[in-house]
């Protein structure tokens, strides 16, 4: 499988160009977050090459493999860029090397807090089940009030007194 995505400028079709192939999803590397790609960057773009302008429309898409935010399992998760435009400066080349700027792009529509839900899956870790938020009624099943509601100290009145 081919490492890079490189468009050849030379003999470029007035009428522009579709270019469609698979790259080697290690070009993406590992980041810190844990996301991993799994497989390749698939690309299909339609090139037009301006005066000095190299202009790409079209779609990427890359498997990764994602840790759930919430109960850290991991799952695989397509990140796919439909609508991508990419422009590059032409000036003196004989071709044009996208790999990085279609990476970037991927990476960019990677989540940042990755929830398995995102890929059909039922997280363990649930709202119904789990409630997170902070700003919840506490309740925490232990009354520290007697039943009448009083304090408990209110008790201390009813003893005799001399
Ligand atoms: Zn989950």
């Amino acid at each position: 499988m081919q490492a890079r995505v490189i468009i050849p400028l030379e003999e470029f079709p007035e009428e522009g160009l579709w270019v469609q192939g698979e790259a080697d999803g290690a070009l993406f590397g590992t980041d810190d977050t844990g996301a991993a790609c799994v497989g390749a960057l698939s690309y299909r773009l339609e090139a037009q090459l301006f005066e000095t302008e190299l202009v790409l429309r079209g779609s990427v898409s890359a498997p990764f493999r994602l840790r759930c935010d919430r109960c850290l399992r991991e799952f695989e998760y397509t990140v796919t860029v439909d609508d991508l435009t990419i422009s590059c400066d032409v000036r003196g080349k004989a071709e044009v090397d996208v790999t990085e700027e279609l990476r970037e792009e991927v990476l960019l529509e990677l989540p940042g807090y990755p929830k398995c839900e995102i890929s059909g899956l039922e997280c363990e870790i649930n709202d119904t089940i789990c409630d997170f938020r902070l700003d919840k009624d506490p309740h925490s099943g232990v009354n520290s009030a007697t039943p009448s509601g009083k304090s408990v100290w209110d008790a201390l009145d009813d003893f005799p007194r001399k």
